[in-house]
């Protein structure tokens, strides 16, 4: 199956990707995930998106496609894949579905999660994740069972993202708006859209996702 996670900054495409990796065995693609990896290794690629995202800006659209054209060639994608943060804008998309046209691959669905703007910038200046195993945490809605120790893996090491930060958030959501909205239509025109509410609570969330796969299946 092949799916895509789209939303804004802040909506959850993270928390659910993780989720249903696990529960379903797709493997999550986060385009965000590898540019900052590609960043902290100091990559060509990473000293190339480095700026746009300190800024909240989207790198260009040649940098994305090429990794995600790279990574779903990789064994661990044949049996589908899920894309959480790509693709961002409309040439993108385009070059998403040539590439699974070239490898006769069709998209199966795109999961809109739809957040009110005022909510995110809370979500997204609250959240901190472990820095041994990357579960995820907020402040005042997701906080460890035991403060300051990761549910998931004990550790004590948390960290947070550097542009998760007031002032990049407005330009992200601006990105988002200008950029990838315009998606909605594109996808809803090729009748792949469903739309679940990124507002509820994170396992009622799960479940509408896990319903809409369902359906798929
Ligand atoms: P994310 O972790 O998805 O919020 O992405 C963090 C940042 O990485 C974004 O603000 C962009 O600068 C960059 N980025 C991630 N995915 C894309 C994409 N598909 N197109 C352009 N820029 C991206």
């Amino acid at each position: 199956m092949i799916i895509i996670l789209l939303g804004p900054p802040g909506a959850g495409k993270g928390t659910q990707a993780q989720k249903i990796q696990s529960s379903q065995g797709l493997v999550q693609l986060s385009t965000g995930d590898m540019l900052r990896a590609a960043v902290s290794a100091g990559t060509e690629v990473g000293k190339k998106a480095k700026d746009f995202m300190e800024a909240g800006k989207l790198v260009t659209d040649e940098i994305v496609v090429g990794i995600i054209a790279d990574r779903i060639e990789e064994d661990d994608c044949k049996q589908g894949f899920l894309l959480d943060g790509f693709p961002r804008t409309v040439a993108q998309a385009e070059a998403l579905d040539n590439m699974l046209n070239q490898k006769s691959l069709k998209l199966d669905g795109v999961i809109e999660m739809k957040v009110d703007d005022e909510a995110l910038v809370d979500r997204i200046t609250g959240r901190y994740t472990c820095a041994d195993c990357n579960q995820g945490y907020h402040e005042e809605n997701l906080k460890p069972k035991v403060d300051g120790v990761c549910d998931n893996c004990g550790s004590t090491n948390f960290k947070r993202r550097a542009d998760d930060n007031r002032e990049t958030v407005s330009s992200r959501l601006e990105s988002y708006h200008a950029q990838t909205a315009p998606l909605l239509p594109y996808y809803e025109s090729q009748g792949v859209l469903k739309t679940v509410d990124g507002m509820a609570d994170i396992n009622d969330v799960t479940t509408q996702i896990n319903d809409v796969l369902g359906s798929l299946a």
